[in-house]
């Protein structure tokens, strides 16, 4: 017999399967043996008071065994011989669109300019120890995207449960823990999405499909108005979705040079925030014993508006890591990644400010050169990059101020220990960062100072500067064949073509996207 409740029990019930049975058997009148297994459906922490509570949806198996699959398993047929689509791109749009791609019988043929994400790891780590960022192999660009050596955050605001659900049941298929179907706030962890990402493309290759690394496209092959391939090491030909994420830098200056329609998008901008995660711990937990032994490390989520501008916390990383996340030299991009304990003794967010086109129409206080007014933003982004570098004494070492310094506006005598490998540099943030960003962080630091008493503190610390939060451009595209508006046979995909903006939304949108080039090869209207 199997049963399925909903309940409300202590954290160190929920961590622990002999308690959670033994409060199942008290509670519903169960002679313990009798329960062979446990599973977790759907589990939600609730810290609103002083007693944490664990919420749970489980099925229990009485008298039997667990039985049923874990998750959903994706049959992929072989795709030798078939029609190929071509993905630019191995983020996770570009590797859900491939999976789709093979499950409707075609063939993907992976570009991707970066390396493997093994191979990747050791430009990571050059970083730190050279102070240089490789322009083909970061933070951003290699097998796997912007998306592998990060959080592995898997919640999304997306509505459409279907989809999404989908992306994880794939994701457990190539190897991710079960748990990610069952928390409200699921995370893979960055020390597991690598061997997640491997398996990914095993799949694809042992299907028939084809991945390239060290390939980058460097232009479209068009026919009229119709793309009929693409340009990297050779010529590649078939119908191609662009999934080249947001800091494709020369594909949207190439898109922009080519007059394919693209155009300037927002996206918000700020700093990283690292605290203690003791601290976070306590606040969040209302325990000076912070998150104890069977709670995680604290997560939080601010919001306000200041001048009618956003002001947020944004991909918040509980017991993680600041990392340094330039694409290119000349530049300094700070953003954040925890591995799966989220165990490290730091928490930290990016702390952004609402940044929309018109902002930029002067005023912004960063110089522009004008040309393409759709790259505006974009050149915002760079300009700001460029600045940050220089202030950091052009390395990798970031510009930092201590929180309550920054919101006084006064420079930091001194900077806590932090995660951010290759090192911090004191710096009036306050001063030279452009006061529409400054000012109204000031201002949203005292509110969340307000709501959450000890989060303004000097043992916090910003990290300069936070910038690639989303596209600074969208390729437009049509609403219902997901085709570049203009031209047949391109399918702009995920965040890089401003819709998505996250793993699993950029997941769900490549799945999408292939469906769409599946429609488009066949000349049917349906799947
Ligand atoms: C450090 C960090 C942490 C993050 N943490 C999270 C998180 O915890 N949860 C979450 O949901 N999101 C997180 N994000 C955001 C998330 O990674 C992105 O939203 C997601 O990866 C977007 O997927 P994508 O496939 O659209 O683009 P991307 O992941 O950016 O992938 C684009 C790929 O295209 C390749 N490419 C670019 N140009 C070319 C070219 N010309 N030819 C061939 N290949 C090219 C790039 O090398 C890259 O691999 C994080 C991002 C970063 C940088």
């Amino acid at each position: 017999m199997t049963n399925e409740y909903q309940i409300r029990v202590v954290p160190e019930v929920a961590a622990q399967e002999d308690r959670l049975k033994s409060w199942l058997a008290d509670e519903y009148g169960f002679d313990v043996r009798t329960i062979h297994g446990v599973r977790i459906l759907k589990r939600s922490i609730d810290a609103r008071q002083r007693q944490i509570y664990v919420n749970l949806k489980v099925r229990v198996y009485v008298n039997e065994q667990p039985h049923d699959d874990e998750y959903v398993r994706t049959e992929y047929p072989n795709v030798e011989g078939r029609p190929q689509v071509i993905v630019v791109g191995a983020g996770p749009g570009g590797l859900f669109a491939a999976l789709r791609l093979i499950e409707l019988g075609l063939r993907p043929v992976v570009l991707e300019r970066g390396k493997d994400v093994h191979e990747r790891k050791k430009d990571l780590a050059n970083i730190t120890k050279t102070q240089e960022v490789d322009a083909e192999s970061n933070y951003c660009f290699g097998e796997g995207g912007a998306g592998a050596y990060s959080d592995g955050k898997l919640y999304t605001r997306s509505k459409k449960r279907g989809n999404t659900d989908k992306i994880l049941n794939v994701f457990c298929q190539h190897g991710a823990s079960t748990a990610i179907l069952a928390d409200a706030h699921p995370h893979i962890g960055t020390d597991r999405l690598p061997k997640v990402i491997e398996a990914m493309r095993n799949t694809i290759i042992n299907s028939g499909g084809e991945v390239h690394f060290q390939t980058k496209m460097t232009q479209l092959i068009l026919d009229a108005d119709k793309v009929v391939g693409c340009v990297a090491d050779k010529e590649y030909r078939g119908p191609v979705i662009l999934a080249t994420g947001h800091s494709a830098r020369d594909v949207y200056r190439y898109l922009a040079e080519a007059k394919v329609e693209i155009e300037a998008k927002g996206i918000a901008v700020g700093v990283r925030l690292e605290h203690p995660s003791h601290l976070i711990d306590q606040i969040q937990y209302h325990s000076k014993q912070g998150r104890g032994k069977y709670l995680p490390a604290a997560e939080y989520s601010m919001v306000t508006q200041v001048d009618g501008r956003g002001v947020y916390s944004f991909c918040m990383c509980p017991g993680g890591f600041v990392i340094p996340a330039a694409t290119d030299k000349e530049q300094i991009v700070v953003n954040g990644m925890s591995p799966a304990s989220r165990g490290t003794a730091w928490s930290n967010s990016g702390m952004v400010v609402e940044v929309r086109p018109e902002d930029l129409d002067g005023g912004s206080g960063i110089a522009d050169s004008g040309d393409h007014p759709q790259l505006k933003v974009m050149r915002f982004q760079e300009e700001l990059e460029r600045l940050c570098w220089q202030q950091g004494n052009m390395r990798q070492t970031a510009p930092a101020q201590r929180m309550a310094d920054f919101v006084n506006g006064k420079l930091s005598y001194d900077l806590p220990k932090s995660s951010y490998a290759p090192g911090l540099i004191s710096s009036p943030l306050h001063f030279w960062m452009p006061k529409m960003i400054s000012k109204r962080l000031q201002e949203g630091f005292k509110v969340f100072g307000r709501q959450a008493h000890g989060f303004l503190t000097n043992e916090a610390v910003l990290i300069a500067v936070e910038t690639r939060t989303s596209s600074p451009v969208r390729i437009v595209r049509d609403r219902e064949s997901l085709q570049h508006i203009r031209i047949q046979g391109l399918f702009p995909c995920g965040e890089g073509a401003g819709y998505a903006g996250g793993i699993v939304s950029a997941g769900v949108d490549g799945e999408r996207c292939a469906e769409m080039a599946a429609l488009y090869i066949s000349g049917k209207k349906s799947i």
